[in-house]
């Protein structure tokens, strides 16, 4: 506290400074160092803070007197507030004094912040609804294409009989005597330093700043009720399980007109019947007889959109990765979009009449029969690798 300024010096003006100097000077200051003027800036601040608590000292006769003949000590370094920073003067004190020194309504200063000291300077409580949680379960189909769900909640909503307000009536609306409407409350006490002042939420209206007289009888005075209501949501493609939506106002709605909270929309993925999620590829497991993989053919092949035909060459192995490009998952939020990938199994045969055990038995010693690998083959590995990264 030694440290201090001296608050002439703070104000730049003389000790002998009139009580219309020092306010113009301060006011000078006010507009120099205002923190809408000066974002961000710690200095521009402690020389708004230190200019507030000069000129609250000094605009004030006794504590001037006393700062006079006894300084800093006189007027016990902290003129209000509860400490901290330059004597303690929090930034609601300070906007508060606004109204002596630029008057109300139409003073300079408004013109010149646009009036930002009414929002800061009031100490009104906004209240904010819960949030709401649902799960929606989405097929492969429609997560790959995107999808609108409308869906019934359960939630808090405004009331319709009050419109919120959780009056009974126009009428039964008033400003909060207690607060005067501006929903914070200012209390003095005297302490041996000094009058301490500490500011905090009207506890008669929380802070809205309105008292209600009779109460709806629809929400007992909430301003909300128990509801239904159906939304509509849009779901991007490409999302995944696990994923978490938000639509911001959607949630339960708040007591007494305030902000509603959020509905989060956690995804979960039904499993296909026969395609695999994989990243944004699918795949589909191929099962082809070791006929039609000696032979080759046309095989059918289900899609996220439905069938799709693709061709089996004469001699394909077991193991072999086919890639259907772009038939996959979109990126979300992208147009890239991943690929289906259909893994060839050549299908054994479990069981065998007399005439294909005998046909077999035939071939059992023919050598396109005998199996080999070559060795340059990939390793169902090295494939994986070559199609999923
Ligand atoms: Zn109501
Ligand atoms: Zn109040």
């Amino acid at each position: 506290m030694s440290s201090k300024r001296d608050f002439y010096d703070v104000l730049g003006v003389a000790k002998n400074a009139s009580a219309e100097e020092i306010k113009k000077a301060y006011r000078k200051m006010a507009i120099k160092y205002h923190p809408d003027k000066n974002p961000g800036d710690k200095q521009a601040e402690d020389n708004f803070k230190e200019a507030a608590e000069a000129y609250e000292i000094l605009s004030n006769a006794e504590k001037k007197q006393r700062y006079d003949h006894y300084g800093h000590a006189g007027v016990g370094g902290a003129s209000a507030g509860g400490g901290g920073g330059h004597g303690g003067m929090n930034m609601e004190d300070i906007f508060s004094q606004f109204g002596d020194i630029f008057g109300n309504g139409g003073s300079p200063f408004e013109s010149f912040f646009g009036g930002g000291q009414q929002s800061r300077s009031s100490g009104r409580r906004v209240a904010k609804g819960s949030n709401l949680r649902i799960k929606v379960k989405l097929t492969l189909e429609e997560i790959a294409n995107g999808a609108e769900k409308k869906i019934k909640v359960n939630k808090q909503i405004v009331c319709k009989t009050c419109d919120g307000s959780g009056a009974k009536d126009r009428s039964s609306v008033s400003t909060c005597k207690t607060c005067g409407g501006s929903g914070a409350v200012r209390r003095v006490t005297n302490t041996i330093l000094g009058q301490m002042q500490t500011t905090s939420t009207c506890p008669t209206c929380n802070g809205s700043g309105q008292q209600i007289t009779a109460k709806c009888t629809a929400c007992h005075g909430d301003g909300t009720v128990r509801g239904e209501e159906t939304i509509t949501i849009n779901i991007p493609a490409g999302v995944s399980d696990g994923m978490q939506l938000s639509m911001s106002g959607k949630g339960n709605a708040a007591p007494n007109g305030g902000i509603p909270g959020d509905l989060i929309i956690l995804i979960e993925e039904l499993p296909h019947e026969s395609l695999k999620r994989e990243g944004n590829n699918v795949v589909y497991d191929l099962h082809v007889s070791i006929v039609d993989a000696a032979l080759g053919y046309s095989a059918e092949v289900p899609t996220i959109d439905g069938k799709a035909k693709i061709k089996i060459e004469p001699g394909t192995q077991s193991g072999k990765l086919l890639r259907l490009k772009g038939k996959g998952i979109p990126e979300i939020n992208s147009y890239q979009r991943g690929d289906e990938i259909i893994h060839v199994n050549i299908w054994t045969p479990k069981a065998l009449s007399p005439e294909e055990r005998a046909i077999l038995e035939k071939l059992r010693d023919s050598p396109n029969f005998k199996p080999q690998p070559g060795k340059n083959d990939k390793s169902f590995f090295e494939k994986m690798k070559e199609y999923f990264e």
